[in-house]
């Protein structure tokens, strides 16, 4: 049996086989514990973090010394943004966030919530971007961190970050972004865009799963953090644990290959978006999703009027691996937030297509994806008038 053709890389993304090839060697020759500073096997070790450690950060304009490696980018998000709540309560217990981030910005937001901390919930425009005087009004003398997105992982949509900073800067407010379905897509500059706090991840950029990093500003200003996994001290106290070398390796192999192919891609994907959207709007009642231009290449989102959204997702199965509008939060049938948010009701938004092109689509299955969605919207129809 075939498989469907993958178009689901905002989920994850197949793993790039040079990601791989430079990774091996540290499963079984380089198997050192980079924090063992007496011998060879741990130097050995060391190199590789370090070199990965130096990629990632240039890469976001920072300094080696402010990665520090998680396992994801949910574990960055709780560490940014409880750490940052549980260092600078005293100074404050507000905190700005979107109502469109993803869950694992949300959730650690309701925990604190639950704790005491205030939260204000931003909502977004119809395409999807912050207001920036409804952000720079939300900000007051106790507000501790603004957290928001770089780019969304439905809807693709980038957030002003070099616009947000500059306000964050100016009230002297910490400023989170969410970055993980950005980096190796977009350019970042931690520098640029006035960002204290960064987090990433490995497999949104053709790289292994389980591996991610936090970027922390450590002057001008520094940011102080309660770290939320103690033990043997590692990566600055920050996050204790023995490191991952594999896997830090080929985080650094993915960002470096991101980068160096962004530019080219960017124009290939986007390409391939456009003449998709082309083709399902010819359609009528198919609707685009979130910001025109303002969005990350390879992300397309639609909904669909006049059909059931799980019936659409069912039909569109075993053809092509797309999320709907609800799969984001797994099993739940709920209509996605994100879309909610855009002011969609709540039967577009969950008939809601999230397309997700990446490095390993070609123009053929772009085609073949395209030709099975119509089809099936069509038949939904006309099954649904007979
Ligand atoms: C995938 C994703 C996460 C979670 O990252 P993991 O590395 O899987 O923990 C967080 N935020 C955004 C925006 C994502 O797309």
């Amino acid at each position: 049996m075939q498989r469907p053709i993958y178009l689901d890389c905002h989920s994850t993304t197949p793993m790039d086989q040079r990601v791989l090839d430079a990774m091996l060697p540290y499963f079984t020759e380089h198997f050192g514990n980079p924090s063992s500073t007496s011998h060879a096997y741990g130097w050995e070790a060391e190199a590789g973090v370090k070199q990965a450690r130096e990629t990632i950060a240039q890469a976001i304009n920072a300094s080696a010394e402010e990665i520090v490696f998680t396992s994801g980018a949910t574990e960055a998000n709780n560490l940014a943004i409880k750490g940052v709540a549980e260092a600078y309560f005293t100074h404050g217990q507000h905190i700005i966030t979107v109502a469109t981030e993803h869950r694992a910005v949300i959730d650690p937001c309701q925990y604190l919530e639950s704790l005491g901390f205030e939260i204000t919930w931003l909502p977004v425009e119809e395409d999807g971007r912050v207001d920036l005087d409804r952000l720079a009004d939300s900000i007051r003398s106790d507000t501790i961190l603004v957290s928001v997105m770089a780019a969304n992982s439905e809807i693709g949509v980038l957030q002003p970050l070099a616009e947000i900073g500059h306000i964050c800067r100016e009230n002297n407010v910490f400023f989170h972004t969410d970055a993980a379905q950005a980096i190796g897509k977009i350019p970042l500059d931690v520098e640029a865009m006035n960002i204290d706090l960064m987090s990433l991840t490995a497999h949104k950029v053709y790289g292994p799963k389980g591996i991610g990093a936090l970027y922390v500003r450590r002057r001008n200003p520094r940011v102080r953090l309660a770290s939320q996994i103690q033990g043997g001290g590692q990566e600055r106290e920050f996050r204790s644990g023995t490191l991952y070398p594999p896997q830090i390796v080929g985080f650094g192999k993915a960002v470096e290959l991101g980068l160096a192919e962004m530019e080219q891609e960017g124009e290939r994907l986007a390409k391939l978006r456009d003449r998709a959207w082309e083709a399902l709007s010819q359609l009528e009642g198919v609707y685009w999703n979130g910001h025109p231009t303002q969005r990350l290449p390879g992300n397309l989102n639609v909904s669909v009027a006049g059909v059931d959204g799980t019936a659409l997702i069912l039909g569109l199965q075993p053809v092509i691996a797309v999320s709907s509008g609800s799969a984001c939060s797994s099993q739940s049938t709920e209509p996605s937030h994100v879309i909610t948010a855009l002011g969609r009701g709540k039967s577009l938004a969950k008939a809601s297509i999230r397309f997700g092109i990446g490095r390993f689509t070609t123009s053929e299955e772009m085609d073949q994806a395209i030709e099975h969605t119509i089809r099936t919207i069509e038949s939904l129809r006309k099954a649904k008038q007979g």
